[in-house]
């Protein structure tokens, strides 16, 4: 099966780089496709405690959970396979068709503009143009202060990049990379705010793009929301054993079973 219709944009790894990205460019509105194929590098940590807003840390296994969720709810869609090509097809405006290995064999997705958050891969931008920096077994991307790569309309975000390994370090790179990557496509947007009524309105200003005023029922309905979301996700232990260093197991899975 391929995709014909461009995505707005298609992001490759579904780490917390790649799905703190997604979260924001659907949130702006844009047509977005996340490919991720392997687990996340957070999923081995053994007890997350350093990102804010959970005093006593947390499982990295839901914390990825959460973060697919979020992507899930904001609106992006996200496929199961490993991106092994990228064509630069467009001259004027920036097109590209990504080569995917699923499950059920080769797929192509077509997209405007594509996020790399693939740690620990590059392999696959090797012939788009996208400076590649090797630094002993690793390949790092280069990009601007933004998250620009040498190519109008691709982008890097996370560890590829070569930013500090914390998983908070790499949400906010993403963040600022897909919100430079929605300015560059000429979306209306301001801020992405939740904003009280009248924050706004009353001061006889348009509430912005990208940005909404919402009046005291639907504030206490979505707080409600996030408190059954998040009651469901904790209820329980994660079910999923933890990781080592695939290195130091011999199951073909490098998992260990607690
Ligand atoms: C043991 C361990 C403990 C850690 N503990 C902490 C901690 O306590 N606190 C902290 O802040 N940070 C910790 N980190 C670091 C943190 O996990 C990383 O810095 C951060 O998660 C990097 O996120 P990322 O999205 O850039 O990469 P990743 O989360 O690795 O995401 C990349 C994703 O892309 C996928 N992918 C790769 N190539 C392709 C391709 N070609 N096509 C499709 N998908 C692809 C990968 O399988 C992966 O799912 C730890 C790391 C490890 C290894």
């Amino acid at each position: 099966m391929s995709e014909t219709n461009p995505r707005d944009a298609l992001v490759v790894g579904g780490g917390v780089a790649g799905l703190t990205a997604a979260t924001f460019l659907a949130r702006a509105g844009l047509d977005t496709l996340v490919v991720n194929d392997g687990e996340p590098i957070v999923r081995r940590n053994a007890h997350l405690e350093n990102v804010p807003g959970f005093p006593a840390g947390v499982n990295s296994r839901l914390f990825t959970d959460l973060l697919s969720e979020q992507a899930d709810r904001n609106g992006a869609d996200r496929l199961t396979g490993r991106v092994t090509d990228l064509d630069v097809l467009g001259d004027d405006d920036p097109l590209f068709r990504a080569t995917v290995e699923t499950d059920d064999g080769e797929e192509t997705v077509e997209a405007s503009r594509v996020v790399a958050a693939s740690w620990s891969d590059a392999s696959y931008l090797e012939d788009t143009g996208v400076d590649l920096r090797a630094a002993g077994s690793k390949t790092y991307v280069d990009v601007d202060d933004l998250g620009r790569t040498a190519v109008p309309g691709i982008y890097a975000a996370g560890r590829l990049t070569e930013i500090y390994h914390q998983a908070v370090v790499a949400a906010g790179d993403a963040a600022e990379t897909a919100i430079t990557l929605v300015h560059d496509s000429g979306t209306a947007f301001y801020n992405d705010w939740v904003a009280p009524t009248g924050y706004f309105t009353d001061r006889g200003r348009e509430v912005p793009p990208a940005c909404e005023e919402i009046d005291a029922d639907e504030r206490a309905r979505r707080e409600r929301e996030s408190r059954e979301v998040m009651r469901e996700f904790f209820a329980e232990p994660h079910d999923e054993p933890q990781r080592t260093h695939p290195s130091l197991v011999d199951d073909e899975l490098g998992r260990l079973d607690e």
